[in-house]
C-alpha cells in the first residue's frame, strides 16, 4: 500500500477522437502503476463528479449554462481546441471532483495525486488549449469554502504558461511589485523571472516564454524560460522559486501542476528536460513541501511527447517520486 491516495476514475478519458491531446494516457498511466506493481487497486479512490455549485465558485453562471446547454458559439468551441460534446462536459466535471478529492485527501495524508486534472488554461468565462474547466482553481475554492484551508499555492511546471489560474486567482492579488532578485546569477541562458505579491492564492508557473499563451497574464511569479533549456538550469530555476515564494507566503496546501510537456521529445513543447530530470522536479517540489510541512496535491496537465509511452512513463515517475519521499519519516 501506498501511504497516500491516488485518485482515478475510468471516466476521466477525455471523448474528443484523435487529437495531439493523447486522452487515453490516464487510463495508461493507471494500468502502468497496476502492472509495475507500483500501485494496487486499494491505493485508488473513485470521485464523484463535481457538483454544479462547486464549478460556479470559479467559473462564471453564463459559461457554465453554456457548457450545460450546449450553446457555445463556433468561435467559443474554436478557441477550446477539442470538440465539444456532453460526454466531455461530463469528464471534465469529474476532473474537477477527482482535484477537490485530491486536496481533501493531501490535507490528510501530506500529499494526494490525482492521476488526471491540471486544466490551467481555464477561465472563469471560457475554455481554451484543451482546457475546459479550471478543476485545480474549483478545489481550492471549494476547500476555502469548507474552511479546510485559508491560502494555497499553485506551482505549475506544465511547459505552457498558467494563464487561466493567472487570471482567476488576480482578483486576490493586492500589490504589484518586482523580485527583490531575478534568479539566479550563476544561470545565464537568459531567463526572467518576474513577479507580483499575492493574496490568498499565490500562483508560480515555470513555461517556455515562446510559446502559447501568447498573452501571459502575470502570476505571482512567472518564470519566462528560454527555449531548449535543459534539467540543470531548470532545476536551479525551479529551486529558486520555490525558495522565493516561500520566503513570502506560507501556504495551507500547494496545488502541484506536474506537466509532462517540458520533455524535450514534446510535440508542442520546445524545453529540453530528460525524463530523469522530469523525475527529479517532483521529488524537488515534494521535498520543499515535506520540509516545510505543507500538504501537496498533484494533477497531471500537459504531455504530448512524440511516443505516448513517454507520456506516461514521466507521469508514473510523478508517484514514484512522491512514494520516494513520503515513504521515509
Ligand atoms: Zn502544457
Amino acid at each position: 500500500m501506498l501511504p497516500f491516495k491516488l485518485i482515478y476514475h475510468d471516466q476521466y478519458y477525455l471523448p474528443i477522437g484523435a487529437h495531439v491531446f493523447p486522452a487515453e494516457k490516464y487510463r495508461r498511466i493507471h494500468q502502468r502503476l497496476i502492472d509495475s506493481a507500483l500501485a494496487e487497486e486499494a491505493d485508488f479512490l473513485r470521485p464523484q463528479p463535481a457538483s454544479d455549485d462547486d464549478i460556479l465558485l470559479v467559473h462564471t453562471p453564463a459559461y457554465v449554462d453554456k457548457l450545460k446547454t450546449g450553446s457555445l458559439s463556433p468561435r467559443e468551441e474554436l478557441e477550446l481546441e477539442i470538440p465539444y460534446s456532453a460526454e466531455l462536459v461530463a469528464a471534465f466535471w469529474l476532473a474537477a471532483g477527482g482535484s477537490i478529492l485530491a486536496a481533501q485527501c493531501a490535507l490528510k495524508d501530506g500529499i494526494a495525486i490525482n492521476i488526471g486534472g491540471g486544466f490551467h488554461h481555464a477561465f472563469p468565462d471560457h475554455g481554451e488549449g484543451f482546457c475546459m474547466i479550471h478543476d485545480v482553481a474549483v478545489a481550492i475554492r471549494r476547500l476555502q469554502r469548507d474552511q479546510k484551508i485559508r491560502t494555497a499555492m499553485t506551482v505549475d511546471c506544465d511547459v505552457h504558461q498558467g494563464n487561466g489560474t493567472a487570471a482567476i486567482f488576480a482578483g486576490t492579488r493586492t500589490i504589484s511589485e518586482p523580485l527583490p532578485s531575478s534568479g539566479p546569477s550563476a544561470l545565464k541562458p537568459g531567463a526572467v523571472m518576474r513577479g507580483a505579491h499575492a493574496g490568498d492564492v499565490f500562483t508560480i508557473s515555470l513555461h517556455q516564454e515562446n510559446n502559447y499563451p501568447t498573452w501571459k497574464p502575470p502570476s505571482s511569479i512567472d518564470v519566462d524560460l528560454p527555449d531548449g533549456i535543459g534539467d540543470d538550469d531548470y532545476l536551479a530555476w525551479l529551486d529558486n522559486a520555490l525558495s522565493s515564494a516561500l520566503r513570502r507566503f506560507r501556504p495551507d496546501l500547494i496545488c502541484y501542476i506536474a506537466g509532462a510537456d517540458p520533455y524535450r521529445e514534446d510535440q508542442l513543447g520546445g524545453l529540453a528536460l530528460s525524463i530523469a530530470g522530469l523525475m527529479k522536479r517532483d521529488e524537488l517540489v515534494f521535498q520543499v513541501a515535506k520540509t516545510r510541512a505543507i500538504p501537496v496535491m498533484v494533477t497531471y496537465a500537459g504531455g504530448y511527447a512524440q511516443r505516448v509511452e513517454d507520456t506516461v512513463t514521466i507521469h508514473s515517475n510523478t508517484v514514484i517520486a512522491a512514494k520516494q519521499i513520503f515513504s521515509t519519516a
